[in-house]
């Protein structure tokens, strides 16, 4: 079947007590993702983000905690890579460093720093830096994919809401014979989507997207930018490197316009009030041509008053996201914002 944006309204009756019971109703919207089939809930249903808090207590605590990261120690805390997989034991891009990782994720784990700055705000990330970092890690996959055929992804938690233990900027590749469950569901699904349509999925999402103008926000160069239709959080932001598919294909000039339209979503979620941020750039294995590089990238946040974490029973129990947020009005304030 080709692409289809499926929604079911749900309507809930109820005695209203501040209509003095009488008869009212609330609408929950359930998406359906075109690729997996995985929904996704658009709840009516009061959040409040905090504003951005003074973070000076929080990055003090950090160095007084001790950074493996910092430039004093970190070419003594961390691990080199053995010479049969990266010879120079450590991959150095600019001031960005990629070394292993001691407490791996899969085979193949791998973290990787931006530069010797210990805390970076959100605004403050140039082009250089990101790009300088993402290509280290990149670098990284290469050398891995070169000798072995393995499912990597490059991710991010910025900040400790994130699931990020440390606040020096690092991200991480992970790669290995197995994988994600996303990953996994996502390529499968592809297969299955090309064998019944003849056609590839993301250039059909792509193409469709941009018909309707409703969740397409625009491009930085070769990268393509939308709104997800079944969001994997609050909001989800996705990238798409058309035809790519695998990291190891990703050239820096691709990665300099992936970080310039980082840099316009990074300036929307701070004058959202989010500090704090996941992102996943995912790759199938080279010659997976129904699979599309592409990343997603969801803010994370405590709301208030109580510091109520945005993951619930849905998200962790069920694999289902709930959000308030619609991705088409997502992407009409960031469509300003790309061009
Ligand atoms: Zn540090």
């Amino acid at each position: 079947m080709p692409i289809h944006f499926h929604k079911h309204l749900q309507k809930t009756r109820f005695l209203d007590p501040n209509r003095n019971y009488q008869d009212g109703s609330q609408t929950t919207e359930i998406r359906v993702d075109p690729l997996t089939g995985r929904t996704a809930r658009i709840l009516n249903f009061p959040v409040r983000v905090p504003p951005k808090p003074d973070l000076t207590p929080l990055v003090d605590a950090s160095l007084q905690m001790g950074c493996p990261f910092c430039p004093e120690v970190v070419e003594k805390s961390t691990p080199k890579f053995p010479p049969d997989l990266v010879p120079e034991g450590r991959i150095k891009v600019g001031e960005a460093l990629v070394f292993p990782n001691m407490f791996p994720y899969d085979t193949f784990s791998s973290v990787g720093i931006f530069s010797a700055q210990h805390y970076v705000p959100l605004l403050d990330f140039d082009e250089e830096l990101l790009v300088n970092g993402f290509q280290a890690c990149t670098e990284f996959f290469r050398q891995v994919q070169s000798q072995y055929a393995a499912y990597g992804s490059l991710n991010w938690n910025y900040m400790p809401q994130s699931g990020g233990s440390l606040v020096h900027p690092h991200i991480q590749v992970i790669a290995g014979d197995i994988p994600t469950n996303y990953q996994r569901e996502a390529l499968e699904a592809g297969v299955r989507y090309q064998r019944e349509n003849g056609s590839i999925f993301w250039a059909d999402l792509l193409r469709k997207e941009q018909e309707t103008g409703e969740r397409y926000i625009g491009s930085t160069g070769t990268v393509h930018w939308l709104a997800s239709f079944a969001p994997l959080g609050f909001t989800d932001l996705m990238a798409l490197f058309p035809g790519r598919n695998s990291l190891v294909e990703l050239t820096r000039p691709e990665l300099a316009d992936f970080a310039r339209g980082l840099r316009r979503v990074f300036a929307y979620f701070d004058g959202k009030g989010f500090w704090n941020f996941n992102l996943s750039v995912f790759s199938g294995l080279p010659g997976d041509e129904s699979f599309w590089v592409h990343a997603r990238i969801v803010p994370r946040f405590a709301s208030v008053p109580l510091n109520t974490s945005d993951m619930r029973y849905a998200e962790v129990l069920h694999h289902e996201t709930l959000t308030t947020l619609k991705p088409e009005e997502v992407c009409k304030e960031l469509r300003g914002m790309l061009e």
